[in-house]
């Protein structure tokens, strides 16, 4: 609706005419006063205000409307006389839009401009439903994610606990039937062992990723020798692998952080190097001192190589390079909560790949005096 502000009832009524005859809705005030009270009450997308009126004139009106959050940005068409200095028109009301026309006025410049103006507020309520409808949307998706995110921790503590039991029992079985030396059954029975673990680690990220979701992972930092602790996880790798894992490097320190979670970094690391390797047989670890204050370490692979677009992503949540997913069985969060692990302990991870050549993963961690 537009408001045509004006003390001279004759003036208002023939520009009423005007506007009603091309389809717009019109109200009308007879003083600042009046005007500034309707505009309070109802929605208006544009106002043409007459200058000179007794009591409140245009300006003071306009200044008035100007302050108000409800009001500030309603268009403004400034009825003036023909000798009034713009200057004068666009003083105190800068938010808001403002034109202004010239006494008598030329109707078909003023239906040119209302024109203008009401498309400007057609466009304007459209973006501010789009707006809206995409703040529901995010908010919307914002609750899947917060479901997707409680069931994981759900079904993965529900999980952990019989297969606990399921490993316990398999254990005992394989203790008993050892004892008959059937080759047969200590195989399945080993087999099983393998699948158990395998299912195992992946309940465990799936806690993992919960846990930093929700910020309750928990680091255990001490002392520990760091070269012991790398053969430990090429040790436990190899055991479980057919694969020649070649070491290269020393430290020779005894490094402060979580222990067990910079093993795991490694284990995830020299998993992957060799479930990527489907035609290679070796893997390397390069261990060093990158400086006196940070160690380096590095599992380099020949295996499938990453498309070097796809490098950036590998360490997101749930990322999985699409070529290759279908051939490999996995998550996509492996890396991410190695990423997470070393950032928490204010050291750097990356990875260099040549596509169909090999993918060097590493991580650098500072040395705490
Ligand atoms: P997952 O292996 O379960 O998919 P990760 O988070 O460990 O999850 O790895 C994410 C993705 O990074 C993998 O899906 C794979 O596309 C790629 N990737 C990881 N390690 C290697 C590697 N050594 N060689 C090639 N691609 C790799």
């Amino acid at each position: 609706m537009i408001l045509i502000v004006d003390d001279i009832p004759e003036n208002i009524y023939s520009l009423k005419k005007v506007l009603q005859l091309n389809n717009f809705e019109v109200d009308t005030a007879l003083s600042g006063e009046e005007a500034l009270k309707k505009i309070l009450k109802s929605t208006y997308f544009l106002i043409i205000l007459d200058v000179q009126m007794p009591g409140m004139d245009g300006f003071e009106v306009a200044d008035a409307i100007s302050g108000s959050n409800k009001t500030k940005n309603i268009p403004i068409i400034f009825l003036s006389a023909a000798n009034t200095d713009k200057r004068f028109i666009t003083k105190g009301y800068a938010s808001g839009a403002v034109d202004y026309i010239t006494k008598p006025v030329d109707v078909d410049i003023l239906l040119l401009k209302v024109k203008t103006f009401y498309k400007l507020y057609e466009n304007t309520v459209e973006l501010t439903q789009t707006q809206a409808s995409l703040r529901e949307e995010i908010e919307f998706r914002k609750l899947a994610e917060n479901k997707k995110d409680e069931f994981i921790s759900m079904a993965s503590h529900e999980l952990k606990t019989p297969l606990t039991s399921v490993k316990g029992y398999v254990h005992l079985i394989k203790k008993t039937v050892s004892k008959y030396e059937d080759t047969t059954i200590n195989g399945y029975l080993t087999r099983t062992g393998l699948q158990l673990e395998k299912l195992n680690n992946l309940v465990t990220d799936l806690l993992d990723i919960s846990k930093i979701e929700t910020g309750k992972i928990e680091f255990n930092k001490h002392l520990f020798d760091f070269d012991k602790m790398i053969d430990e996880a090429i040790e436990l790798v190899q055991h479980t692998q057919n694969f020649k894992i070649v070491k290269n490097g020393l430290t020779e320190i005894n490094f402060h952080g979580d222990e067990t979670r910079i093993e795991q970094v490694l284990i995830n690391y020299l998993t992957n190097a060799i479930k990527y390797s489907p035609d290679s047989n070796e893997v390397h670890v390069n261990v060093s001192l990158k400086t006196e204050n940070a160690v380096y370490v590095s599992v380099k692979d020949f295996g499938i190589g990453i498309p070097t677009e796809f490098q950036p992503k590998i360490f997101e949540k749930f990322y999985r390079v699409e070529a290759s997913s279908a051939r490999f069985q996995g998550l996509g969060i492996g890396l991410f909560i190695c990423a997470e692990i070393i950032k928490r302990h204010d050291g750097s991870y990356g990875v260099i790949s040549e596509f169909g050549k090999g993918s060097e993963f590493y991580f650098t961690l500072p040395i705490v005096n």
